[in-house]
């Protein structure tokens, strides 16, 4: 191999050469040295290049050694591991024996020393012996040696064998203890598999017996329905035949209907112009009836007397006191309603009024009839007369319990304008005022201090207006009773002592009434004066000075103009003095024409107040005691102012309402040229 090694090494020299000489340019110099050199050179080679082939050959021939000596090589160390198998068995053969030398040898040294001896005598006699033996010693050091390494090696191989084995126990008890916790959830296994074959097969049991009642009820309720089908095929085939019948029917409902409408109109068409004629003939002999309800109505009144004069006796109350001045001095007649007899100073004097009311009189029917006329139309006039504390204002106005004319006649006004509500419009307002010492002061305005005047209407109609005058339109009673709690609020903030002033000052209440007939348009307006008037008492004679001279001076003034008015309108006088005070020119336009008067005379029945009771009925008697010519009444249809003298017209025979069977005496006779004739009572 080293030759070999050696031969490549030369080879790649060569190589090496080779290429630089390659390398280097060939120059073509003939004759040159170099060509020379080179050709030597050149032969070199070719000689080296067969060298080559010559050590390749050898090469190849050394590789074929080398690879046959390389299989001997092989089959040496076969044989040299036979050997050691050889050597090794032969060790231990030898071992054994050594072991058995050892024996023999212990056996020996334990036998006697001649054996010792023997020895020794060997070892001198025999040196080959003894060289054997070194030998053989050395061998078996040697193999000793090998012995104690194999036994190291035995040992640890127990060692590992051991270690293993216990591993294979731990391993083995594992897997026995794996087992056995197979073998245990395989068996619970087996449990549940059992219970829940168990559970499936039970539940299976059930729904199936659910299943089986279910079927059977189901094949009940199918049965029920198949008869049912039956039953109610045939209604089925009517109610079809019915539904064609009523489709028919609707499809020709139109034209029924259009035709039924038509007639329905036309009959409906008819009747309402039957209707109409009827209504337009019962309009018609409505309009006539109410007319003629309306005449009949004033001519009643009318017959009973436009101006009635009505005398009150107010019971005797605690403030008049004890004793004979206290005693009663008025009687009635049982007889005859419009008789009253007075006691004064021992001497019975009788006068005959319109009607007497006795202390439980209530005068609700005298005060409807007027009410009736107010709404008809006509001017209303109510006075309460009377000296101070005879009841005026009780009458008037009254108590909470027992409402007065005010309260009355409103609430007679106001359900006989809802009884007409159907037919008739109405607006009602009110107005309150006050006459003191001749001055007019509106009672709801705002400023009751201011004096305002009483003008005539600037439109020619000869009616009178005062401009400024507060009017609250009402609807209720309760708007009424807001009116007059309103009016006496005024009154009391304006005057300390109430009562004395309201004794001295007329308080009028105005209530207009305007309606309009909803069917034909008419119009008519009547108004309603409602008149507290001042005491009566005559005052001047106890002389009475500044002030309260001129209070009872206003007042008598005022009285008897009314005195005077009434008087002149009722025996249908010419000339009416009705601007001789505030008051009646005031009432004026409610006083004359075809209106209505009610005198309401307060008499006090004690003994004390004789002399007041008696001027009172005088003047009473005085307004109304005047004998009427027959029928002049017939002609006052027109209002005074156009009419200032009345023709008497014998042709016309009417009812006197006068003509009583106790009628006053009569003393002396004032008679106006070719009018009226009237029959005067000796005045107060
Ligand atoms: P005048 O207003 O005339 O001064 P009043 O109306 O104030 O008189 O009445 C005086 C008193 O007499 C009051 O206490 C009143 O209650 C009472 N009075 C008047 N008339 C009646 C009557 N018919 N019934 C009961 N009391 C009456
Ligand atoms: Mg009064």
């Amino acid at each position: 191999m080293v030759e070999n090694e050696r031969l490549r090494q030369e080879m790649r020299r060569c190589e090496s050469e080779l290429q630089e000489l390659r390398a280097t340019p060939v120059a073509p110099c003939p004759g040159c040295e170099h060509s020379q050199e080179s050709a030597q050179l050149r032969d070199k080679l070719s000689q080296l290049q067969l060298e080559v082939a010559e050590n390749k050959g050898m090469l190849s021939e050394l590789n074929l050694e080398v690879q046959q000596k390389t299989d001997r090589l092989a089959e040496v160390e076969l044989r040299l591991k036979d050997c050691l198998a050889e050597k090794a068995q032969e060790e231990e053969r030898l071992s054994r024996r050594l072991r058995d030398s050892h024996e023999t040898i212990a056996s020996l040294r334990a036998l006697s020393p001649p054996v010792k001896y023997v020895i020794k005598t060997v070892e001198v006699e025999s040196p080959k012996t003894k060289q054997a033996l070194s030998e053989s010693q050395a061998r078996n050091q040697h193999l000793q040696e090998q012995v104690a390494m194999q036994r190291q090696v035995l040992k640890e191989m127990e060692q590992q064998l051991q270690s293993s084995h216990q591993l294979t126990m731990q391993l083995r008890a594992q897997i026995a203890m794996y087992e056995s916790e197979l073998e245990r959830a395989h068996g619970q296994m087996l449990e549940e598999m059992q219970s829940l074959e168990e559970d499936k097969n039970r539940a299976i049991e059930e729904a199936f017996a659910r299943a089986q009642v279910e079927m059977k009820a189901v094949h009940e309720n199918l049965a029920g329905v198949r008869t049912n089908l039956l039953t109610l095929q045939p209604a089925l085939r009517t109610l079809t035949n019915d539904y064609n019948g009523l489709k028919r029917q609707v499809r020709s409902f139109p034209l029924l209907l259009q035709e039924a409408l038509r007639s329905v109109k036309a009959e409906i068409g008819q009747a309402i112009e039957e209707v109409n004629s009827n209504n337009q003939e019962l309009l018609r002999k409505y309009r006539r009836e109410l007319q003629l309800r309306k005449k009949c109505h004033n001519e009643l009144v009318r017959l009973k007397g436009n101006i009635r004069v009505i005398a009150r006796v107010r019971p005797i109350t605690k403030e008049d006191g004890e004793g004979p001045e206290a005693a009663n001095a008025v009687t009635f007649d049982p007889d005859d309603d419009a008789i009253i007899h007075l006691l004064h100073k021992g001497k019975p004097v009788s006068f005959e009024l319109d009607k007497v009311f006795s202390p439980r009189a209530s005068q609700q029917d005298e005060v409807q009839a007027l009410i009736t006329s107010c709404i008809d139309g006509f001017n209303v006039c109510i006075f309460a007369y009377g000296q101070t504390g005879a009841g005026k204002t009780y009458t008037m106005e009254g108590t909470h319990e027992n409402p007065g004319i005010n309260q009355r006649a409103l609430q007679l006004l106001f359900s006989e304008v809802q009884e007409k509500a159907s037919d008739w419009e109405y607006t009602i307002t009110v107005s309150a005022a006050e006459i003191y010492n001749e001055v007019l002061r509106d009672l709801l305005g705002k400023e009751p201090q201011e004096k305002l005047e009483i003008r005539l209407c600037p439109d020619g109609s000869g009616q009178l207006y005062v401009p400024g005058l507060t009017e609250f339109q009402v609807q209720c009673v309760d708007d009424i009773n807001k009116v007059f709690e309103f009016g006496h609020t005024n009154r009391t903030t304006e005057f300390t002592n109430l009562n004395e002033h309201s004794s001295r000052s007329h308080a009028l209440l105005i209530v207009t009434v305007r309606g309009m007939d909803c069917s034909t348009g008419l119009r008519t307006t009547g108004k309603l004066n409602l008149v507290d008037l001042a005491g009566s008492e005559r005052v001047g004679k106890s002389g009475a000075e500044g002030s309260r001279l001129r209070e009872a001076q206003h007042i008598n003034k005022s009285l008897s103009a009314l005195g005077d008015v009434i008087a002149a309108l009722r025996s249908r006088q010419g000339h009416v003095p009705f601007r001789n005070s505030k008051l009646t020119y005031l009432l004026q336009d409610s006083l004359s024409g075809d209106s209505k008067t009610l005198m309401v005379v307060q008499v006090s029945p004690v003994e004390k107040n004789t002399s007041e009771t008696l001027y009172s009925l005088k003047f009473a008697e005085r307004v109304r005691s005047v004998e009427l010519g027959p029928g002049p009444r017939r002609a006052e249809l027109g209002s005074w102012s156009s009419q200032e003298h009345l023709e008497w017209e014998p042709a016309c025979q009417t009812p006197q309402p006068s003509a009583r069977a106790h009628s006053a005496p009569s003393s002396g006779t004032t008679s106006r040229p070719g009018s009226i004739r009237r029959k005067l009572q000796p005045s107060a």
